[in-house]
């Protein structure tokens, strides 16, 4: 499950401004003022897309299952564990998403070209 994580979190990386760092929960798990993103296997055959979240802070899980295990599917997961979100069976708000990919206080190496990709994807 980590090199699939690590395939998403590089998928991600590569089409934003979005840096992520791995941390022991261990040490995060009692604070209140911090949110982190806890990947969570499951061999039931589910779709991952299944959970919003209304909390600001906390862990955030991100499902994984035997038909959710491609980048793109971690990646959309891991989007709502950062707050975006979308009606149920319908797309994301691609302003959100791109609000969500590209703070606009953070600057990151390729901007320009990874808001061009994230155009065309
Ligand atoms: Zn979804």
């Amino acid at each position: 499950m980590t090199s699939l994580v690590k395939m998403a979190h590089g998928y991600l990386e590569e089409r934003s401004c979005l840096k992520f760092h791995e941390i022991d929960p261990r040490v995060v798990a009692n604070r209140s003022d911090f949110t982190y993103i806890y990947y969570y296997f499951s061999g039931a055959l589910e779709n991952c897309c299944l959970k919003h979240y209304d909390d600001d802070l906390g862990r955030r899980m991100v499902l994984i299952t035997p038909i959710c295990r491609m980048p793109a599917e971690i990646a959309h997961v891991v989007l709502h564990a950062l707050g975006v979100t979308h009606i149920r069976r319908e797309p994301f708000n691609e302003l959100a998403v791109r609000a969500k990919l590209f703070p606009s206080h953070v600057l990151c190496k390729n901007k320009l070209e990874k808001l061009r990709m994230f155009a065309l994807d």
